[in-house]
């Protein structure tokens, strides 16, 4: 007989990827059999809420899981656009993704629509908040203060390679 695998789908926009999306990824692997990471709002970029694209935080998640040497046969990696009905957005991801039956955050609004679509909802505990926050290492980034070390190595090298600071500013310029 086989077992049915526990799957889950975890949610984030990983603008950037930090340390504190990886502890949750690591608590994750910890308690289901595979883990699909849902890079949300695949629309979005160039902006300061979201300045990487969705390809650009795939490779970010890829890399920085590579660096923990992560089991890549139990992970899903996939780039999913914002709808604007949220009453159906588990619907939707039913649609896009391979069949879960847990849901994974700390969202409250995610946490609602998974609990009324009858998931399972696992909520993750807090890694140092004040340290592990996209939006404080974007302002970081920003200020021309020191960010590298809240997001793993692989992380900053992207960001880096994709001037991703420049991008940063000039966009906030524009908005
Ligand atoms: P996020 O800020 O990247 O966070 C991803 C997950 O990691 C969240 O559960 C977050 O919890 C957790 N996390 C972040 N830092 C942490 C830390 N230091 N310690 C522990 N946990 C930490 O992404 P998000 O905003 O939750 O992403 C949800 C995505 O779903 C968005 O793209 C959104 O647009 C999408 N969505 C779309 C629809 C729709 O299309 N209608 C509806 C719902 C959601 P916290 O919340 O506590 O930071």
């Amino acid at each position: 007989m086989t077992i049915k695998p526990r799957r889950a789908v975890l949610p984030g926009r990983f603008q950037p990827v930090h340390k504190g999306h990886i502890e949750v990824i690591k608590w994750a692997l910890e308690r289901v059999d595979e883990l699909i990471i849902v890079i949300g709002s695949a629309q979005e970029s160039h902006t300061f809420e979201n300045p990487f694209t969705a390809g650009e935080r795939m490779l970010m998640i890829r890399e920085a899981l590579r660096e923990i040497n992560v089991d890549f046969s139990r992970i899903y990696i996939v780039p999913v656009p914002d709808i604007q009905v949220n009453s159906i957005w588990v619907s939707y991801l039913r649609s896009l993704l391979p069949p879960f039956d847990t849901g994974i955050s700390r969202n409250p609004l995610v946490i609602r629509l998974f609990r009324e679509a009858g998931l399972r909802v696992l909520k993750p505990p807090v890694y140092s908040r004040s340290e592990y926050s996209g939006t404080r290492i974007r302002e970081l980034m920003l200020a021309g203060a020191p960010w590298e070390e809240y997001v793993p190595k692989s992380v900053a090298s992207i960001i880096k390679s994709l001037d991703g600071i420049s991008r940063l500013r000039e966009v906030v310029k524009k908005e």
